[in-house]
């Protein structure tokens, strides 16, 4: 084994994939064993793996200027463009851009900005954030301690606790209703905990509420009808900013250019990462409104300098990249295609599994899908240890499709966005024989 510390991995298992080339939506292993890449590496390459646009857009902006810092005074080309591009795209009013290398720190970015933003305005006391549970936005400090994954908390201390996190109900009807409640009585419920929450906290000291528009990495949650039109009169009630997480969510993965858009969330701030260069090279943007940049200007001018920024914040070759790849999304209608591909991706996925023994729920939406396995499908009793997921993987795999078990049993699905139907029929064709098969090894 080589001296790498791999993330988020345990570090006993003996199996590895090694993987050295791709093409498409394929990826092929040391063997020469092709792959359909289902989860398009993490949520990620959204174009595929042999995109040679993107490629040229990077290597011609290296050969150019390979690197060119953004602090005090410095900028380039490629950094404004990006900037001016994303603002025409985005929900939020009069949209400002800090860039960074992935989602945690976007989210870490976000988090030291609100405590900039109400330090300026004299509010320091507004400082908390609502998180939910089963929430994941990324693990550096602010975000692994926003994010809800017990794996991602226990043994680093986290959440720490100068951080002031809230947390509320995962919107997730299917584990977390409550004997025969229906989806608008669970709506209601948790609603009802989480303004008792704010009402006892003091909404004065509640900055803002990040939600990921459908919950990705911790088991793809669809919240369940009105639950956001409930949730964003609430917080607007209270006065609490709508952080919207589109990491995984933005740039079509849901069948529209945000999850927010496909939710219908009107959000005050965003956060996105992965699909804004379809993962070519590490960029991350934490957006924030007009009138917050502006109160953050007058607080610079007060203490000299806005101290918050990465060297690579606003990489050349990363704005490149994402550049070239929303050029593309546009000029190819990406974001109508997975809208398209992702209706029948999701209608395969239920006529395929809704039946099976295995499969206690099927869901998703657009181009992100999860299979919950269960041990009982009546009942929706869990399988312990996270073994039916393990287990489903692997068989996944054998068959020539890589997927992830998220959240223990949750079979993960988020494929490129370039994926055609005959692919989908074809992920389809191999996951269906790993999961019968994971299916009977959990019997034995
Ligand atoms: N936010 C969400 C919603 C994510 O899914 C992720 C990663 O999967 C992150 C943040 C963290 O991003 P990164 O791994 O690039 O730090």
């Amino acid at each position: 084994m080589a001296s790498v510390i791999y993330p988020t991995t345990n570090f006993t298992a003996t199996e590895q994939l090694c993987i050295t080339h791709g093409e498409g939506i394929y990826v092929y292993d040391d063997t020469g064993k092709q792959y359909i890449e289902g989860l398009a590496g993490l949520w990620c390459t959204s174009l595929g793996y042999s995109n040679t646009e993107v490629v040229e857009a990077i290597t011609e902006q290296l050969k150019r200027l390979p690197f060119q810092h953004t602090f005090g005074g410095k900028t380039h080309a490629p950094v404004m463009e990006l900037a001016e591009k994303l603002k025409a795209m985005v929900p939020v009013e009069d949209a400002y851009f800090f860039f960074g290398n992935s989602g945690s720190d976007a989210n870490d970015s976000h988090y030291k900005m609100l405590r900039y933003y109400f330090n300026a305005i004299g509010k320091p006391h507004k400082r908390k954030i609502i998180t939910r549970e089963r929430g994941y936005h990324g693990v550096t400090v602010a975000a692994g301690s926003l994010t809800s994954l017990p794996a991602n908390l226990a043994h680093f201390d986290a959440p720490l606790e100068a951080l002031s996190i809230l947390r509320t109900d995962a919107p997730h009807y299917y584990t977390g209703r409550q004997g025969n409640e229906t989806e608008a009585q669970f709506v209601e419920r948790i609603l009802q905990n989480l303004e008792d929450q704010i009402l006892a906290e003091d909404p004065d000291t509640i900055a803002a509420m990040i939600i990921e528009p459908i919950t990705g990495a911790s088991g793809v949650i669809v919240p369940p009808e009105g639950y956001y039109e409930g949730l964003q009169a609430l917080l607007r009630k209270h006065d609490i900013l709508i952080w919207a997480d589109e990491v995984i969510c933005g740039f079509g993965r849901t069948g529209a250019d945000f999850g927010c858009t496909t939710m219908g969330i009107k959000p005050d701030l965003m956060t996105f990462a992965k699909q804004l260069s379809s993962a070519y090279f590490p960029i991350s943007a934490s957006v924030i409104p007009g009138w917050m940049y502006k109160a953050m200007v007058d607080q610079t001018n007060e203490v000299g300098v806005f101290g918050h920024g990465y060297t690579y914040s606003g990489h050349p070759a990363a704005c490149a990249a994402a550049l070239k790849t929303l050029e593309i999304y546009e000029r190819d209608k990406i974001f109508d295609h997975a809208a398209e591909v992702g209706t029948y991706l999701q209608e395969q996925l239920r006529a395929t599994f809704t039946d099976h023994p295995l499969v206690g729920e099927v869901r998703g939406k657009g181009l992100i899908a999860a299979l919950e396995l269960v041990s009982n499908k009546t009942t929706g009793a869990t399988i312990a240890g996270g073994k039916g997921g393990a287990a489903a993987v692997k068989a996944c795999q054998t068959e020539g499709v890589i997927l992830r078990a998220v959240a223990g049993n949750a079979l993960a699905f988020c494929p490129p966005l370039i994926i055609t139907k005959p692919e989908v029929d074809e992920m389809l064709k191999r996951t269906k024989a790993g999961v019968d098969a994971a299916y009977e090894a959990l019997k034995s």
